[in-house]
């Protein structure tokens, strides 16, 4: 196969450092020219259809008019002013519709920058909450194995501890408690002997632990596994028992992905924290939100220092907050349900064939999520290489090839994502037979 044909820019090469990525030994980068709709075009003329959404986010596609109308109104006002002590009709729009649609509960919402800062936020508010509780020994957290919630120090230490960075930065992280991640499968029997090692530590270290920080449902980039709605269930169950805040992390789920607005509601369960980000702004810009309970707001608020000590210089950014405005509004007001349902039908249908291929371990989709789990790591130079051959734009990790394109995607281009993966997982070598 040809690299040469997409060498990427000599200066990318040599001074742009790319996610998780030798500096010096990069795997070539493709320039994207523009971007629209599930189209992204290359600088040689070349068209991908987009399998990734960017990470989770680019729900409506790119290039989205709506979305752009919203950034270039805001822009022509304000592009930013500081959160201290001010305020703007961005801002609050967007708060009134996010309370419409999360779980009720959630009353007070922090504004901040990136997922992994929400996450942080949303720790530091767990911890201050156990503090003002007069529990300063409540620092501490549980979370299962397998989960991803972001590269910053304490989201890290959250993080999946073989499949996340501990080994690298494991002295210097924070000691959480780990448990096994749920056995039971999304739509399959519910196994009561998977929350027995929640239930043991929780029991064990209640009065070191301030929370319980998990990914509802779906675990994104630490293994793209889909559990068992009831193990939120008993977890939340045994947080209230032992006066663990409980924390959802929906960075990757919130907006629909898993075809409800938010992957809390296949269990019928509210968190005391919630971190949203991602798809928030449609994939138009970096934000994020945590909401959370009055109660915890006011316990945070009724004692010493009487503020909550966290406070970004970005907070709030009014353009962030108008495109996802915006973003939410398109999102509503479309038949996304309609639309995830009919992509994991098509999905469920098309990755089907996989299945059946030695070099696979597991066919999952949920939403408009779908992956295939291969029995040993993809070669990424070669894989990458052949679906930009193939036309479309897909980026696996490890041993997980997996697709979740904007809910916009029409059944022709899903049909060439899927074609295109079943086809590249066939050739890449049989292992495990
Ligand atoms: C992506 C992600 C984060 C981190 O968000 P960033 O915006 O990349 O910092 C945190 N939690 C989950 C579940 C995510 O998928």
């Amino acid at each position: 196969m040809n690299f040469d044909a997409y060498q990427s820019d000599l200066f990318d090469r040599e001074h742009l450092w790319h996610p998780y990525t030798s500096a010096t030994h990069p795997l070539p980068a493709y320039k994207v020219e523009r971007a629209e709709g599930c189209t992204l075009t290359l600088d040689n003329g070349a068209r991908l259809v987009d399998g990734m959404s960017s990470w989770w986010c680019a729900v409506h596609g790119y290039n989205h008019p709506v979305l752009n109308r919203a950034v270039a109104e805001q822009l022509g006002r304000m592009s930013h002013v500081m959160f201290g002590g001010l305020t703007h009709e961005p801002a609050i729009a967007l708060g009134k519709l996010l309370l419409d649609i999360v779980p009720p509960s959630m009353q007070k919402i922090f504004y901040a920058d990136s997922g992994s800062v929400a996450v942080e936020v949303a720790l530091k508010m767990a911890v201050q909450y156990q503090f003002a509780k007069g529990c300063p020994r409540r620092n501490n957290f549980v979370t299962i194995r397998s989960g991803y919630h972001g590269d910053t120090w304490n989201a890290m230490s959250v993080c999946d501890p073989v499949t996340g960075m501990h080994n690298l930065f494991g002295p210097a992280l924070p000691v959480r408690h780990f448990v096994p991640s749920p056995q039971s499968r999304f739509g399959g029997e519910w196994d009561e002997d998977d929350i027995r090692p929640l239930r043991e530590v929780v029991e064990a270290h209640h009065d070191e632990l301030a929370g319980l920080i998990l990914e509802p449902v779906v675990q994104g980039a630490g293994g793209m596994r889909f559990y068992h709605p009831q193990y939120l269930r008993e977890a939340a169950a045994l947080c209230r028992r032992h006066g663990l805040l409980l924390i959802f992390d929906e960075i990757a789920t919130g907006f629909g992905r898993t075809g409800k607005l938010f992957a809390c509601e296949h269990a019928g369960v509210e968190p005391d924290i919630m971190c949203i980000g991602k798809a928030l702004t449609g994939g138009y810009m970096t934000f994020s939100a945590v909401l959370t309970t009055d109660e915890v707001a006011a316990t945070i608020s009724d004692r010493y220092p009487h503020a909550f000590m966290h406070g970004p210089t970005f907070m709030g950014n009014p353009l962030a907050c108008a495109v996802a405005r915006a973003s939410v509004e398109l999102l509503l007001a479309s038949d996304w349900q309609q639309k995830v349902k009919a992509i994991e039908r098509q999905l469920c249908e098309e990755l089907a064939p996989a299945r059946s291929l030695p070099q696979v371990a597991d066919v999952r989709v949920l939403g408009a999520i779908g992956v295939v789990e291969m029995r040993e790591p993809v070669d990424m130079a070669w894989i990458q290489c052949r679906f930009v051959e193939e036309g479309v734009w897909v980026r696996p990790f490890g041993r997980l090839v997996y697709i979740m394109p904007p809910f916009i995607i029409r059944p022709d281009e899903l049909r060439k994502l899927t074609s295109a993966l079943v086809k590249i997982v066939s050739e890449t070598e049989a292992h495990g037979q």
